[in-house]
């Protein structure tokens, strides 16, 4: 019996994560083709005098998801990276001067926000024990059953359990208004929807399952920075029967009987595939590489939107500001105009909430001595909008990110610049071909999808499967790593059974 040829078309960490799932199947010939010239996809690094900046995530939590890749070879996952816990979770400082530290405990909350009353700590363990329903239903439903759809569900629940257990009629928003009054813990918890880059009032109520990971996993740093998370997914590739092709990317294919047999890259070559696994986006996928019919294609993109975008801006420093923690949020006036700026108008918000990431509280080793990084990285709508963003525009952004953290408390960052660099929508779709520059792959969005994305298993192709953000479960690193693990379970029960 001849091998079977495993194309995976991406070495995204969902791509990563199928190829060493499939590397457990008897008689698979693994070939992995990477169009940049590091592994990792999103989580990237560039360094820059004396200094190490991660380019994608800085969030890290539900490390229990990516051991079972290690484990499957008989590796221990701390062999090949380190972790280190981070505190506070974030810190959050408001317009009007009010700090609130996120922490990993209700007892810790206590301590360091003095502010919190009896009602706030009352109403702050019920928003918890909600958290938890919504995190037991979608652990069943989308984790272990691996659910695709909607309908899916009813095979494991019945109608009022799924109702009630996913909050089903709420908004994120809602849900957290729900159990919390206090101002600042609500603009807070439902700042969460960051970690999938949605909106808490368009996402269904079950993503408030987001702050409960957090609080149950906890918060995370690798050691040396995140980028090191893939070299040690890569190190473990290297270890396995796995052929990686790196700056070379897939443009077309040819099909016989529905499926595909022949990918074929930029610079011409040719593979023969059995099974393909697209860590590329369904969107760009089908668009680009197997051109289905346009009314198809629409109809895939009304119901899978893509997530948002970011700005990202990285700053080597020459001072530090002791008053940040690693992770910080720098909050609006107000939230639901942020949002609505987003996700309905598509302009830059002129009061943007900022997330400002300080990896160096915790490593130091980032950068020299006495100096700070701080990545600034605000949520911006994706390109799928009439026209697009001129560079006067992201100018006048950056001015305003500048000016407000500035304002809240950051003296005189502009003084302090010793390097820094930029990505824009456009940088991050060009560089990973990601739609619209999203950052998170598709929108989890109440209406059109509730929170479903993509099924893995094509629906026009038979031997094609997605894995990453644009599939179940993904949006953020520990489901898209868990999208690669679903994979194996699918590809096993067709072509291994
Ligand atoms: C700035 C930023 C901050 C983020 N912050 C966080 C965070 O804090 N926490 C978190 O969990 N998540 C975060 N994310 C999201 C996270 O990075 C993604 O969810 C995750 O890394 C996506 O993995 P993926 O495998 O789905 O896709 P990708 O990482 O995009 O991988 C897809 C790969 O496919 C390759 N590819 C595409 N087309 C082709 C082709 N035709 N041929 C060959 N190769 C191809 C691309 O080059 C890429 O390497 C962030 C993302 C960004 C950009």
């Amino acid at each position: 019996m001849h091998k079977k040829n495993i194309i995976i078309i991406g070495g995204g960490l969902g791509g990563m994560s199928a190829a060493i799932s499939l590397a457990t199947l008897p008689n698979v010939s693994i070939t992995l083709i990477e169009k940049n010239n590091h592994l990792g996809g999103k989580l990237n690094q560039t360094k820059k005098q004396g200094f190490t900046f991660d380019l994608g995530p800085s969030i890290f939590t539900m490390p229990h998801l990516f051991e079972p890749l290690f484990k499957m070879h008989n590796k221990n996952m701390e062999d090949y990276f380190k972790l280190v816990p981070v505190r506070p979770h974030w810190r959050n400082f408001f317009p009007d001067g009010k700090v609130l530290n996120l922490e990993a405990s209700i007892d810790l909350m206590q301590e360091t926000n003095d502010f919190l009353n009896e009602t706030d700590i009352k109403e702050l363990k019920s928003f918890y024990d909600y958290t938890e329903t919504l995190y037991n239903f979608s652990k069943a439903t989308l984790f272990e059953h691996q659910s695709e759809k909607k309908l899916d569900t009813l095979k494991y629940y019945k109608p009022w359990k799924i109702i009630k257990d996913s909050d089903m009629f709420k908004t994120m928003d809602q849900g957290t208004r729900k159990h919390l009054s206090n101002p600042y813990l609500i603009d807070t918890m439902n700042f969460f929807i960051k970690y999938v880059g949605a909106s808490p009032f368009e996402a269904p109520a079950v993503m408030n399952l987001l702050s409960y990971i957090q609080w149950k996993f906890d918060l995370w740093y690798v050691e040396g920075g995140m980028f090191q998370l893939s070299k040690g997914l890569e190190k473990l590739i290297k270890e396995l029967d796995i052929t990686v092709i790196k700056n070379a990317e897939v443009k077309s294919l040819s099909t016989t009987h529905n499926a595909i047999h022949t990918l074929r890259l930029k610079n011409g070559k040719t593979l023969h595939s059995d099974i393909v696994i697209s860590n590329m986006e369904a969107i760009p996928f089908y668009e680009k590489i197997a051109h289905i019919p346009e009314t198809q294609l629409k109809s895939l993109k009304d119901k899978y939107p893509a997530s948002c975008s970011g700005f990202a801006l990285h700053l080597g420093l020459n001072k530090s500001y002791p008053q940040l923690a690693h992770h910080n949020i720098f909050h609006g006036e107000n939230q639901a105009e942020h949002f609505n700026a987003i996700f309905n108008d598509k302009e830059l918000p002129s009061d943007p909430t900022i997330y400002l990431v300080a990896p160096m509280k915790t490593d130091p080793s980032q950068g020299p001595k006495d100096h700070e990084i701080i990545k600034i990285l605000p949520h911006i709508p994706n390109l799928d909008r009439d026209k697009p963003f001129t560079q006067n525009e992201y100018h006048s952004f950056k001015k305003i990110l500048l000016d407000k953290l500035e304002r809240m408390g950051l003296k005189d960052i502009r003084k302090h610049i010793v390097t820094e660099e930029i990505w824009t929508p456009e940088t991050i779709m060009n560089t990973y071909s990601s739609t619209h520059g999203s950052i998170y792959g598709t929108l989890a969005h109440k209406e059109k999808n509730m929170g479903f994305k993509f099924p893995k298993r094509s629906t026009f192709f038979n031997n094609l499967y997605f894995v990453g953000g644009s599939t179940n479960p993904g949006g953020g690193m520990p489901m898209v790593v868990l999208s690669g693990q679903q994979a194996l379970a699918q590809i096993k029960r067709k072509y291994f059974n």
